[in-house]
């Protein structure tokens, strides 16, 4: 008889888990994975796929705008909610089916249940309380939506959990927070024709990208009509019927049939078992600790994605998945390489951005030359809309080579994508030079900056 019932069990049948069930399994191993709500996880079920389509949907509003310029009549568009959402709904439970199906077909074993580690070599199914073995155990129970401190009326307040499945499009919505969540959401029901409010605590929307970023969307959001009040936080929501009062730390109150927060998410840690296995939390950011390999403070446990909190991305824990099947059973230790992911907000217009900012390159390289441009994308050259394209590139002065590339703008994700190869292939600026600009495109101007616009020199007492 078999030492364990199952090689492996995965918690969690998300982006990560997925990969890693198919890919063990495909190394033969007896692969087991649970999940508890849905099979797909956050990014398939309520992230980045139903978002996407939400922002494509959203969209088409600037597109019956732009139209008028290049000679069409567009008769007033109507929009219907429920539509888009049964819609969506169809395309997720496809996917969802896709999901299943695969990794039925890849030999690894899918139970419907919450799963909770009882040791270091044992999992509990809640719905019908069975042990399983195994020996290892991988967890991948992604993150959720954290509402922050408590504050009076916070049981009125959704997440983007919610938001996926309003039953109508509210005529006003406050949004709280300033990350790529709450600014793709303040695009999305601005774009469908609600009136949009963006709350932040902090000075400046998009903490952590480059600042010219930060600036430029702002700047643009505001241009469409999206209010954002920086520098305050919610402190109160009042219900009255169908609608409540938002009222904010600067004294003030805003109306809205909808209010929600998208502050940001939390690991999913709480109550699987970890501390009776004793699996360490790592203190910085309150997901599992782990190694390069993913292996956990317990040398049978093993976590990926947004449950160690590191890089919260799909393709990150697609990526921390299948290096970790490769490396427990396929016989090759591999390592993700977290440097120089390429990262994209759906926000309108959208960023896309790959490297360091100005700012991380300035601390961390003593010359940095800046190439940057804002233009009037041709298309807005003919429709008349009040639109820039700001795009920048971060280079060591030193070496020449391409430290970041940002980029806000229609189709900046898609341009990112593969500028992110090159710049993680380390390329010089000189070879973006050398490269022949493919016109008429927004894209050229990575390769026709030829002046730097700074040039940043770090003193050597400095
Ligand atoms: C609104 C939104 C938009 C996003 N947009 C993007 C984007 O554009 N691009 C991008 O790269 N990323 C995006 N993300 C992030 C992305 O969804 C996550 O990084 C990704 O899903 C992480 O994958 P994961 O496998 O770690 O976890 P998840 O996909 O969250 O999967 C975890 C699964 O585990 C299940 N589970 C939890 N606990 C248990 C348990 N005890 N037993 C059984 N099952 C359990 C959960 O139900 C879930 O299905 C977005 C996220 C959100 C919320």
């Amino acid at each position: 008889m078999a030492e364990f019932d199952v090689d492996l069990f995965v918690i969690g049948g998300g982006s990560g888990g997925v990969r890693a069930a198919r890919i063990a399994a495909g190394h033969g191993a007896r692969a087991m994975i649970a999940e508890e709500y849905r099979m797909g996880g956050t990014c398939v079920i309520r992230g980045c796929v139903p978002k996407k389509l939400f922002v494509i949907g959203s969209h088409f509003r600037q597109e019956f705008e732009d139209a008028a310029g290049f000679g069409w009549t567009v008769p007033s568009a109507g929009f219907d909610w429920p539509t888009l959402i049964a819609n969506k709904d169809k395309e997720i439970a496809r996917l969802e089916a896709a999901y299943t199906t695969n990794v039925e077909k890849s030999g690894a074993q899918i139970v419907k249940s919450r799963a909770v580690i009882e040791d270091k070599h044992t999992v509990r199914l809640l719905e019908n309380d069975k042990k399983i073995t195994a020996r290892y155990i991988l967890i991948a129970t992604g993150g959720a939506p954290n509402h922050g401190a408590s504050i009076p009326g916070i049981e009125h307040v959704i997440s983007s959990n919610e938001a996926f499945h309003l039953k109508e499009l509210p005529k006003r919505i406050v949004i709280q927070g300033g990350g790529y969540i709450a600014l793709e959401f303040a695009g999305i029901f601005a774009g469908f024709g609600s009136d949009v409010t963006v709350i932040y605590r902090g000075d400046n929307i998009l903490r952590g990208f480059d600042e010219d970023v930060r600036t430029h969307v702002r700047t643009e959001m505001e241009k469409q009509g999206i209010t954002i009040l920086t520098g305050c936080t919610v402190t109160r929501v009042d219900r009255h019927g169908e609608s409540f009062t938002t009222h904010l730390s600067n004294g003030s109150s805003i109306g809205s049939e909808q209010v929600m927060f998208a502050i940001g998410r939390h690991p999913n840690v709480a109550n699987l078992g970890l501390e009776k296995a004793g699996v360490a939390i790592n203190p910085n950011n309150g997901g599992i600790a782990v190694d390069h390999f993913s292996r956990s403070s317990v040398d049978s446990i093993y976590a990926i994605g947004d449950v160690t909190h590191r890089f919260n991305l799909t393709p990150v824990a697609i990526r921390e998945g299948h290096a970790f099947a490769d490396t427990v059973f396929g016989k090759r230790e591999v390592r993700v390489d977290h440097a120089n992911i390429p990262t994209a907000v759906f926000s309108q217009p959208e960023v896309g951005t790959v490297g360091l900012t100005e700012t991380e390159a300035r601390a961390q390289f003593s010359r940095v030359d800046i190439y940057k441009t804002t233009f009037r994308p041709i298309k807005a050259t003919m429709s008349g809309r009040d639109t820039r394209v700001l795009m920048k590139l971060v280079v060591d002065g030193t070496t020449d080579r391409v430290l970041g590339c940002h980029m806000v703008g229609d189709a900046a994700a898609e341009i990112t994508q593969a500028v992110a190869i090159a710049v993680k292939m380390k390329a010089t600026k000189a070879d973006f030079d050398a490269t022949i600009a493919l016109h008429p495109t927004a894209a050229e101007e990575l390769v026709t900056m030829r002046t730097p616009t700074a040039r940043h020199v770090r003193q050597a007492a400095e």
